[in-house]
């Protein structure tokens, strides 16, 4: 699995301090509320399972799947939900979490989906962020890196369901794309 990766973009360790450091700007935005903090799957569980960690107030967790890639390296612009919350969010402070945002279309759905529900506040943290490659003019409230417009694996983000379970982020190989 190492052996596919081209170079290692971001260490194990710069993520970990980074994720702490994001876990105190949310734990001051959210104190006195009860935040519902939701995991955008597959790609944010591992930053989601170490974020709330550092957030330092009571909280909810909910998950919801949403697709628009397929098996390829762009997105569709078609999301699909796969998975819907167990919980309404009429009324509460909502916080999406998100492995990473490119062009942005995924998570302008989403946050369109959660105010219709109407959702009392909506900020959105991602750990990765490529703005070269939005379609869409969306920010993140917080953001972990800025990378550049290359695709990504490790850290819970795949290529083809692989390398979610490296510890840090990295650049496939080319060829590894053409088989
Ligand atoms: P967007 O809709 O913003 O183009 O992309 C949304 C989702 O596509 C991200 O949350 C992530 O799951 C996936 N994605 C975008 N860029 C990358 C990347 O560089 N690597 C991987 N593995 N997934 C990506
Ligand atoms: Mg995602
Ligand atoms: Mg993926």
């Amino acid at each position: 699995m190492q052996n596919d990766i081209l170079e290692i973009l971001i260490s194990e360790e710069d993520i970990k301090k980074k994720v702490t450091e994001l876990g105190e700007k949310l734990s001051a935005e959210y104190v006195g509320r009860n935040p519902l903090v939701i995991c955008v799957l597959k790609g944010a569980f591992i930053f989601m399972a170490d974020l709330v960690k550092s957030i330092n107030v009571p909280l909810e967790i909910d998950f919801m799947a949403v697709s628009s890639y397929g098996a390829s390296t762009k997105s569709s612009g078609v999301v699909k939900i796969i998975k819907d919350l167990d919980v309404p969010v009429e009324g509460r402070d909502v916080l999406i979490v998100e492995d990473i945002i490119d062009s942005g279309l995924t998570l302008s759905h989403l946050i369109e989906m959660l105010n219709n529900r109407n959702a009392k506040s909506t900020r959105v943290v991602t750990l990765f962020d490529k703005p070269s490659g939005r379609k869409v003019d969306l920010q993140a409230d917080y953001a972990g890196f800025i990378i550049p417009d290359a695709f990504v694996v490790g850290y819970g983000l795949d290529y083809s369901e692989k390398y979610r379970n490296l510890p840090y982020v990295g650049v496939l190989k080319p060829e590894i794309y053409s088989h």
